[in-house]
This record gives C-alpha cells, structure tokens and sequence, in this order.
C-alpha cells in the first residue's frame, strides 16, 4: 500500500522495552559476505518497534499490506536466508520470511496485532533500520500487555499524597505562541491562567507548584517535561490557548498523550510542537511531524489512564465553568506531554484565533474561570486517587 525510500526522519525513544526479542547476537561470522545482518523485535505498550541490524546503510523500500504484513526490501541487499528462516519467531509475530534476490534481498514480517501506521529511519551508530509499527490503545488496556518485570521503579507516583503540581505555561520568549487579530499573545495568556491557578493552589496549602516559567522566557519542550520528572510532580499541566486557520473555530479542549485520533487534534499538536523551531538544534530529538507515530513506553502509557481522567474532569469544568463551547477531550503527540511521566494533560483553553474567543480571553474573569475550573480538577484528581490506595 505505502511505499518510502531512504528517508531518515525521526529517533524513536526506545529506552524502556518491554520484550526484546533478539533472534541472535552471533552474526560477526556474515560481516565479510552479507550486509543485513540480524533483526530483533521488541514490544512496546501501542506498537512494535523492528531493527535491522545492517553492516553500511542501505537503500531500502518498505511496503506494508493489510496492516499486518511488513515487507522491507533491501537494494544490494545481501542476507543469509538459512540464518533468518531458521530463527525462532517472536511472539508479537506469526512468522518472518527472508529471500534473496540477484541484486535485492527481501525481509517479510507479519505482525499479530494489526498497526494503524508505520515509520521508519535509518540510524548510523550501529548501521540499522528502525521500523515503528503503531497500534492502537485505550487507555486502560496498557498494563496488561506489558511484562511486569520491566515497570520502572513507581515509586513517588500516584500512592503518595498528590500535592506537587507542575503548572507549565505555553510557550514564551521568542515563541508568542498564537497571536490574536488583535494582538492577543498566548505565551502572555498562559502565563497569566497558569500565576493564577498557581496561586489558587498555593492558598489551598495542600499544593506545592513548580511553574516550568514565571516569565517571558522560551523553555525548551523537553526540558518543561523534565523538570517535573527530576521533582517527582504528581501532575503536570501544560496551558495553551488554541488557534486555527478557521476564524469560526472555537470552544475548549483538553488533551492527553496518544497517537493523534483526528485532522483537528493532529494540528493542535503540530502546532504546538512548532514551538521547537524556536529552540537551539542540539536541543530537537523529534521531528514534531513524527510526533503522531511515537512509540510509547511503558513508562509513559502507565499514566495514561490517569492522565485521560484528569483530561476529563477539566474538561468537564471547562465546559460548564466558560462561556465557551466544549470540544471535549482528544489525544495527540504533544512533544510537552511526552516526556512527563506522570498523569500529564495540555489545555487549550479557547480560540486566540477566533475574534469573539480573543475578547474574552481578554477578560481576567474568563481567564480566572480558566484557573478556577483546573484547580477543582485538581482538587478532585486528588480526592479520587489518594481514597483509591
Ligand atoms: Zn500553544
């Protein structure tokens, strides 16, 4: 059905497998004679992530049937058939087939969980072919399909009391984020629901908050997730205002981190991963186009129950709190939300794009309704997790 060549394109964090399947770690003997090498499978929470282990890179083509099957075919492509027929076939795989060609050499996988959509990149250290085959999950099915031996250490996660709250302000400095017909910008926005809510939280005397800014300054996309990681937050909330080519779009939305659903919840996250153009290179490891074909490692996907929850309750404030219209809540591959691993959630609290929106965005009772409405969520997260212990 599809067909690509040569495209590196994303680096596929991989740094928690689940099951890695390797068929062998013996090939040093083909090296002189053979330049595909080995292939080893490993399971992640909504995919499954193939490397070819090849001795120089190669052009290659990959060609996907019936979302089951994979077919990578290797130009010059010299393979030891007897050594990749003879392997014993992973789990997640009803077989794998391997032909030699005169001047190309095929490998055949198929795949037991259909995926939805592939990716793929050609990495140089060691020389190897990453193929990201992406399935699809709901939250809740996560845990089950994942080898309890591999979970990372939950410790400070949702069993101790829920107190320390990262509030992450979209965008900042260089990056205005959205801007309004009028002038309106959503890094000024965010920075005023999120001193808010802050405060709200403060008061409580339950809470402590960490902002991931508390001024006009850019931080890198990764490293907002990461300063939550390093304090061991409970909760992370990144806050947007929205924006779309379409004037008439409008109302509030809530999301969580999964592959995009829709057209719409993959533009909201293109456009707020565009926020990486502002950062230096070194910092960039994805390619916000990717985002949507990220596999998730368990680390991640164990908050995502969570994470959905919460969307839900803050959206179900949102919605009832603002003079907006609810557009419910939705998944996409928000580069913020991908390196949180805690319940995580990004608001995008109405339309900077739309005229009517921008006026009442404009208006610090609407933005302190924002504030209001995510900190009874808040509230309410906690009540609900802390009695489940
Ligand atoms: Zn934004």
């Amino acid at each position: 059905m599809k067909c690509h060549f040569l495209l590196p394109r994303i680096i596929i964090p991989f740094g928690y497998g689940l099951c890695i399947y390797i068929i062998s770690t013996s090939f040093a003997y083909a090296l002189d004679e053979f330049n595909i090498l080995n292939l080893a499978a490993s399971e992640k929470v909504n995919g499954v992530l193939l490397e070819i282990l090849v001795t120089q890179p190669l052009q290659y083509d990959i060609v996907a049937d019936q979302n089951q099957t994979v077919n990578i075919n290797f130009f010059e492509g010299k393979l030891d058939t007897a050594f990749f027929n003879a392997q014993k076939v992973p789990d997640l795989m009803t077989w794998i087939k391997a032909y030699q060609f005169k001047n190309s050499a095929q490998l055949s996988f198929r795949i037991r969980r259909p995926f939805v959509s592939f990716t793929h990149l050609l990495i140089d250290h060691p020389p190897r072919i990453q193929v990201s085959l992406l399935q699809e999950i709901m939250p809740g099915d996560s845990v089950e399909s994942a080898s309890v031996d591999s979970l990372p250490d939950k410790k400070g996660m949702m069993n101790d009391p829920i107190d320390l709250i990262v509030i992450d302000p979209g965008h900042g400095g260089e990056d205005s984020g959205a801007v309004g017909k009028n002038g309106l910008l959503e890094k000024e926005i965010t920075l005023d629901i999120a001193n808010r809510l802050s405060q709200l939280l403060k008061k409580d005397r339950e809470f402590e908050v960490i902002l991931t800014r508390d001024k006009d300054v850019l931080i890198p996309l990764e490293e907002r997730a990461e300063i939550a990681n390093q304090k061991q937050a409970d909760i992370f909330i990144s806050i947007h205002a929205n924006s779309s080519k379409k004037r008439s779009a409008r109302g509030c939305e809530t999301y969580f981190l999964s592959a995009a659903k829709n057209d719409e919840a993959r533009a909201a996250a293109a456009l707020e991963n565009s926020s990486i153009r502002f950062e230096r290179v070194e910092n960039q490891s994805w390619n916000p186009e990717d985002l949507e074909f990220m596999l998730m490692d368990l680390v991640q996907s164990e908050f995502l129950l969570e994470s959905s929850d919460l969307a839900g309750m803050i959206q179900n404030r949102l919605k009832n709190e603002l003079s907006v219209p609810g557009r419910g809540i939705n998944q996409a591959g928000f580069v913020v939300l991908s390196k949180a691993y805690m319940p995580a959630v990004l608001v995008e609290t109405a339309f900077i794009s739309n005229q009517k929106e921008e006026a009442l965005l404009m208006q610090s009772s609407f933005l302190q309704k924002t504030a209001l409405a995510i900190f009874g969520s808040i509230k309410e997260f906690k009540t609900k997790y802390e009695s489940n212990k």
